[in-house]
């Protein structure tokens, strides 16, 4: 290795600081003397600038249970979430339900419990599963294969 710096976790506050790997101990903002023989060091570099942003990545991390995410994906061209949006407004539940199978049908000719959860989730009301019993039970879809239906 060789590398001048790593990025420690306090054992004491649990947040991710720099260090120098040469330096026998640290101390932490949290008051904790952290000795770097018993801790691991991750994420060896030799850029201060690059250390900087280790540790801030590795706290992001910390706090935020996961990285980051880059750029959020845009749902606009998501055709499912066309679906969602057309079918949010309808206040009947089995109407709602019609216009999500019909709309799956459309963009794909068939759709699965898969796809009817992907909209499900978009929509945040009924379960795929609620959807699709309901809809089976009014005739408004069929199954043309295991597991894949139409809306009628
Ligand atoms: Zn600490």
């Amino acid at each position: 290795m060789g590398s001048k710096y790593g990025v420690i976790v306090c054992p004491k506050c649990g947040m991710a600081r720099g260090v120098e790997t040469a330096k026998k101990t640290t101390s932490c903002q949290c008051g904790k003397e952290i000795n770097l023989s018993h801790v691991k060091i991750k994420n060896h570099t030799d850029s201060p600038i690059e250390l900087a942003e280790l540790v801030a990545k590795a706290n992001a991390i910390i706090r935020g249970g996961e990285e980051p995410a880059p750029e959020k994906r845009s749902r606009k061209k998501d055709p499912m979430n066309a679906i969602a949006e057309g079918a949010k407004s309808i206040k009947d539940p089995l109407e709602r339900m019609r216009v999500v199978a019909q709309g799956l049908t459309e963009l794909k000719s068939k759709f699965t419990v898969e796809d009817l959860r992907h909209v499900a989730s978009l929509l945040g009301k009924d379960t795929a599963e609620d959807m699709l019993a309901r809809l089976k039970e009014h005739n408004l879809v069929y199954e043309i294969d295991v597991g894949e239906y139409r809306s009628v």
